[in-house]
């Protein structure tokens, strides 16, 4: 039988992993989670954001039109395939250009401004590593109609609140920058492809293609001789006209009305046209190498690109797992009472209280079997605040034992007043 045992665990074991990149949720990580996206929803409302969700998966088009053809999330780590009718499908890498298409579908630029959160799943075929996934978890927002500066500190101002909300901020510093007007950035563009047209030579094999589709991707860059380079390309600030100038002021002084310090961060970029103006991060030291928890900007030619009305949008995405690192545990479970039957009767009239209890809005944990020895260890187990024994004695003159399990203390309760005394403590 054994050897039987291991000849089935050998030829089923690799099956039996998760596939790589993927992790299981146990409760309590999953209860971590919970918290997190229902703190990011429920802060949501306090700026009028109402959380919308996107299929999880889209026609490629979706994606591939919008993240460009030369950005690493469409080149190397879209999960695509052909569905079983011929469609070509994509696993969602994020939720902009999903919640952009369902802006088109829906019309929804009849309701401007449209502001939405969304929390769910996205997929991206990369090397797993701490922070780094191929399912992972983004809660995110945008704002979709406003072209004001109001719009960037909004949105800012809610995600600063929920890291504020989770304990975090503390080691969080904002990382901000400026991409201005499509006038700009076309200016900034051209200087920047002579100037690594200058080192053609030493660029990564990526960034020579991006040279002239994408140029503003190299300052990105991840390669240690790219990096080199772009140490000393020249600074988009240098090439910002009057009109995007201004903004990023506006920007910087409404970031000071409402208390939030940021870092300048020449080299922050989005690397796709549609991106202008504001580019920031939220990044921490505490998580090693994948240390940007949130990231955002501007894309006011998102929408357009995709064949909608010019509309104006702002946002940005956080990953939930590398929140859930920096949270650590999630806030305590309610603390049950264990209710604990001794024999037929008082089983049955204890099936009837859990569920009055529960309908009441009270954790109880209710053995299945056992004596009260077992029973009390159960109760123990699941940090149950009291327990409350009913045996046939208690049950004739209508009472229960209520046993306060942190004081040891135990007294005797009617137990038609039980829900009262309970719900008191
Ligand atoms: P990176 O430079 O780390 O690859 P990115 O620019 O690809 O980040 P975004 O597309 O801006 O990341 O996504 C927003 C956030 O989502 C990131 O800051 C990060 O917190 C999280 N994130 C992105 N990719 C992953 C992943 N593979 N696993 C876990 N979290 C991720
Ligand atoms: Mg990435």
């Amino acid at each position: 039988f054994i050897e039987k045992h291991q000849e089935y665990r050998r030829s089923n074991v690799a099956s039996l992993q998760p596939v790589r990149g993927t992790h299981d949720l146990l409760p309590e990580e999953n209860r971590v989670q919970d918290h997190i996206a229902e703190t990011a929803r429920a802060i949501g409302e306090l700026y009028g954001y109402h959380r919308m969700t996107t299929p999880i998966f889209e026609f490629t088009d979706v994606f591939a039109r919008t993240l460009g053809d030369t950005s690493d999330v469409v080149t190397k780590e879209m999960y695509t395939f052909e569905d079983r009718g011929g469609e070509k499908i994509t696993l969602r890498p994020e939720n902009t250009a999903g919640i952009a298409r369902a802006y088109i579908s829906n019309g929804m630029q009849q309701l401007s401004p449209v502001k939405v959160c969304y929390y769910g799943p996205m997929f991206r075929y990369e090397r797993p590593q701490k922070g780094r996934q191929r399912q992972f978890h983004q809660i995110g927002v945008e704002l979709l109609g406003v072209e004001q500066v109001g719009g960037d500190l909004e949105v800012i101002a809610y995600g600063a609140h929920i890291l504020k909300a989770l304990g975090l901020w503390d080691n969080i510093t904002l990382e901000l920058n400026t991409l201005g007007d499509p006038d700009s950035r076309a200016a900034y563009r051209d200087v920047l492809v002579d100037y690594f047209k200058g080192h053609f030579d030493k660029l990564s094999e990526d960034s020579r293609n991006r040279l002239d589709k994408n140029p503003l991707r190299i300052l990105d860059s991840k390669d240690e001789g790219d990096r080199e380079l772009v140490a000393n390309a020249p600074l988009f600030g240098e090439y910002l006209n009057e009109h995007s100038k201004t903004f990023f002021k506006q920007l910087t002084d409404g970031l000071g009305d409402i208390g939030i310090n940021y870092q300048l961060n020449p080299r922050l970029v989005r690397g796709l046209d549609y991106y202008c103006h504001t580019c920031f991060e939220f990044v921490t030291s505490t998580l090693g190498a994948q240390g940007t928890v949130m990231a955002g900007g501007r894309y006011d030619g998102l929408v357009s690109t995709m064949g909608g009305p010019q509309t104006a949008g702002v946002g940005w995405a956080a990953g939930v797992e590398r929140l859930a690192m920096m949270v650590g545990t999630a806030p305590a479970a309610p603390r049950p009472v264990a209710l604990i039957p001794m024999g037929d009767a008082a089983e049955s009239r204890c099936r009837t209280l859990a569920q009055q209890l529960r309908e009441a809005g009270i954790a109880v944990e209710l053995g299945y079997a056992g004596n009260m020895k077992k029973r009390m260890k159960r109760a123990d187990k699941a940090n149950a605040k009291m327990a409350v024994i009913i045996g046939d004695d208690e049950l004739a003159k209508g009472v229960a034992m209520v046993r306060d399990l942190d004081a040891g203390e135990q007294r005797e309760v009617a137990i038609d007043s039980l829900i009262g005394v309970i719900g008191e403590r």
